[in-house]
């Protein structure tokens, strides 16, 4: 028996911790060290997932991690998830070539609910790799674009040539009526757009605070003061949701390793309000 069906052969389809088969149909190269994976099952249904939603990827014989669904909640198949390269699992996954079987579980966790801002500005504020989470919810926001007031993201990343998904913000841009704001931590010489940090796109960003909601998603650091300059601006703790990312194994409540004081990221999380995360936020992980 192949590793990957001695893996899978467990019963139970509805068992959540029993990964599905799923065959890769293309790896797509974002930037230097970032990957889209598109995915279709073996044999059944796509998955079904809401924005802010995560599966745990399995590369058979190397492990398992948690990965956000980037792709469009409205059009499931492929299954698309953005990774960056960051070590053993993701490197598996990132250098798989297409026909590689993986397994996948889920989807697991909460949803940015993006709906619960319609009538409202939207204001997403993202970093890096942080856009992959997000994309879902904006993709959500644009389905019904006329149900929203301004719409703007705010995105930072290291260099020019760490910038993920450039050609679909500036679609984005000009077919969305989306104002996007870019900018970065480095650049070469002659670099003509903006540098410094996301956070301070906040400041002076068009929204309006009495009627906005503001979606978050980055490195923590980012998210934490991202968080409290929209405070600063005015808006309600209940108006800024963020997804949190915690070391996690079983994805359903049990292993514990994402526990949060109260919280189970993999279950309460990993969107939640900043409401509920401001005094915890400072709480580093196990
Ligand atoms: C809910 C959730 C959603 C996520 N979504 C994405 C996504 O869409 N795309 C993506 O590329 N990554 C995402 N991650 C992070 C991803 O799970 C880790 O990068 C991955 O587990 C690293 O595994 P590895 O074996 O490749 O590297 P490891 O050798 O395990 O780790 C390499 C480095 O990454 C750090 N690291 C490991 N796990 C995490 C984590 N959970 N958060 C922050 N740093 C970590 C380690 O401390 C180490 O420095 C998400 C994590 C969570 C919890």
């Amino acid at each position: 028996m192949s590793t990957a069906a001695a893996e899978t052969r467990i019963a139970g389809a509805d068992d959540p911790m029993v990964p599905r088969r799923y065959a890769i149909t293309r790896v797509r190269q974002d930037t230097r060290d970032t990957f889209t994976l598109l995915l279709d099952p073996v044999d059944g249904d796509p998955l079904t997932f809401k924005a802010g939603q995560f599966t745990m990827l399995h590369a058979f014989g190397v492990g398992e991690v948690p990965i956000s669904i980037s792709g469009d909640p409205r059009n499931p198949a492929p299954l698309e998830h953005t990774i960056r390269n960051v070590g053993a699992v993701t490197r598996a996954l990132v250098n798989a070539h297409p026909g590689t079987e993986i397994g996948v579980r889920g989807p697991f966790g909460t949803s940015w609910d993006a709906a619960d801002a319609a009538g409202h500005d939207v204001v997403f504020v993202t970093g890096g790799i942080g856009l992959a989470p997000l994309r879902p919810a904006i993709l959500d926001v644009l389905a019904e674009r006329d149900r929203y007031g301004k719409v703007l993201l705010l995105y930072g990343s290291r260099t020019p040539d760490d910038i993920l998904y450039g050609d679909e913000m500036r679609r984005w841009a000009d077919l969305n009526d989306v104002n996007v704001q870019m900018t970065v931590d480095n650049a070469p010489y002659g670099y003509q757009g903006k540098v410094g940090f996301v956070t301070e796109l906040i400041t002076r960003a068009g929204f309006d605070p009495r009627r906005a909601w503001a979606f978050v998603c980055g490195p923590e650091v980012m998210m934490r003061s991202a968080a409290s300059a929209l405070a600063g601006r005015g808006l309600p703790a209940h108006r800024i949701r963020l997804s949190m990312e915690r070391s996690m194994k079983c994805g359903i409540g049990l292993c514990g390793h994402c526990q949060l004081r109260d919280l189970f990221i993999c279950v309460d999380g990993p969107v939640l309000d900043y409401a509920r995360l401001e005094p915890l936020m400072n709480v580093r992980e196990l």
